[in-house]
């Protein structure tokens, strides 16, 4: 907060006035331990599959390359690692993006209706091969909303992956949207384990999972929700969850309509 306080001269008097500013240093200082933290955490992700990969291949190197099952076994922990930095590396990346203030989206009306479609399609072999049944209900004419096309995909992609990632076989995910008042809505909706209350409003945050082994087990980065929040806002727009241990979860996207009342699109 900067606090400024003008001395105006008297009337008739020339303009002799003094300015003094006051910067509240409290949000200085919030804002380098955010960038503290972030940079920490960042190392300490990237490191985490390095050490593993280097453990694997010193091990093959000192001989347990010499029993073909065993070098099988490591030669996939290291793909698998090899993966996982891949998958940080294009989040921090998108983040970077995002951050930097040269990124300007082109937003215009986006045909949501093709995209949240294609991306079902897309993860229909994942929910299978989970034994996930991934549905959508949605209405028969098309959706537009105001975003980036690309940046419209990423929110659906994510939010998919994380639906599929933390419902257990046998289990259900429900994409709806439908066009209220000014506004698109889009809720993707899991039968998964949940996400405790205390929780709720922290996994936004870069980084921050509710139980790490089980979001490193499916793949995940941490980055994924902080990535779609960032997005709604950039377009206009915001995202919320409601959700209960056991029963599952319901993030509700909510983007500007890009067509007014008479169908007609916007700008
Ligand atoms: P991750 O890569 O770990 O999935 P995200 O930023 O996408 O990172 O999500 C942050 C955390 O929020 C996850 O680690 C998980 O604990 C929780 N989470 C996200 N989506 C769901 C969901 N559909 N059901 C239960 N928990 C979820």
């Amino acid at each position: 907060r900067t606090l400024a306080m003008v001395a105006s001269p008297l009337p008739g008097e020339p303009a002799t006035g003094a300015v003094l500013v006051l910067h509240d240093v409290t949000d200085l200082r919030r804002l380098e331990n955010l960038r503290r933290e972030f940079v920490s955490n960042v190392s300490h992700e990237l490191k985490t599959p390095l050490t593993s990969i280097s453990a694997y291949a010193e091990t093959l190197l000192n001989g347990a390359m010499e029993d073909e099952e065993t070098c099988r076994t490591f030669l996939q922990r290291i793909e698998e690692q090899a993966e996982r930095l891949n998958k940080l590396i294009a989040d921090l990346i998108a983040l970077a993006r995002l951050d930097s203030i040269e990124q300007a989206f082109e937003l215009e009306p986006v045909n949501a209706t093709y995209i949240l479609q294609k991306s079902i399609d897309e993860h229909q072999g994942v929910a299978k091969s989970k034994q996930i049944e991934l549905i959508s209900v949605a209405p028969n004419d098309e959706m537009e909303v105001i975003a980036d096309s690309d940046g419209f995909q990423t929110i659906i992609d994510n939010l998919l992956d994380n639906a599929l990632n933390y419902t257990p076989a046998g289990g259900q995910v429900t994409v709806r949207w439908r066009r209220d008042g000014e506004w698109s809505r889009i809720d993707v909706e899991d039968t998964g384990v949940g996400i405790p209350r205390e929780h709720q409003a922290r996994i936004f945050e870069r980084f921050y999972r509710v139980d790490k082994a089980r979001s490193r087990e499916v793949g995940g980065t941490g980055l994924g929700l902080s990535i779609v929040k960032h997005l709604c806002q950039v377009f206009g727009g915001s995202i919320r969850v409601t959700s209960q241990v056991g029963s599952g979860s319901q993030f509700t996207v909510l983007l500007k309509n890009g067509q007014n009342s008479n169908g007609q699109t916007w700008m």
